[in-house]
């Protein structure tokens, strides 16, 4: 789940976030979306940047209601109402914690295809942030 994010975090890997960009293992070829220091598997920390098509299916999902939140929710609970977040396992095969949108939430069901779209996610210390939503296929 999304948790806060400072603003000079936020600003140094917005790159990998806005255009789905993941981490190669060079000597592996794990790939590691969002990058991490290290590879998953093998332990040695060089990477290819290797962007992704964005598009994946539902791997599971559930829905953040108003109230029962944490308080990282706050603000998009305010602009959306319920959150609805869940895991899509990517094409290239990484699984990655996601918030949808623009999906009817009775429609939701694991293995509906989804892509990417780039959404405003929250204002937060008078920022803006914007990040990766997930939406689905038509
Ligand atoms: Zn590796």
């Amino acid at each position: 789940m999304t948790s806060y994010i400072s603003l000079p975090t936020y600003s140094s890997n917005i790159d990998e976030r806005l255009r789905m960009i993941a981490g190669k293992c060079n000597q592996c070829g794990t790939l590691a979306y969002p990058q991490r220091p290290v590879c998953i598997k093998c332990g040695q920390n060089k990477f290819e940047r290797v962007p992704l098509s964005g598009e994946g299916k539902i791997y599971t999902f559930s829905v953040v209601n108003g109230g029962g939140a944490p308080s990282e929710f706050d603000e998009e609970q305010t602009m959306t109402g319920d959150v609805y977040c869940g895991i899509v396992e990517l094409e290239e095969g990484p699984r990655v914690m996601v918030r949808f949108t623009d999906i009817n939430p009775e429609q939701l069901k694991i293995g509906m295809k989804v892509r990417a779209v780039v959404r405003r996610l929250y204002d937060q210390e008078g920022f803006l942030r914007y990040g990766a939503k997930f939406t689905q296929v038509a």
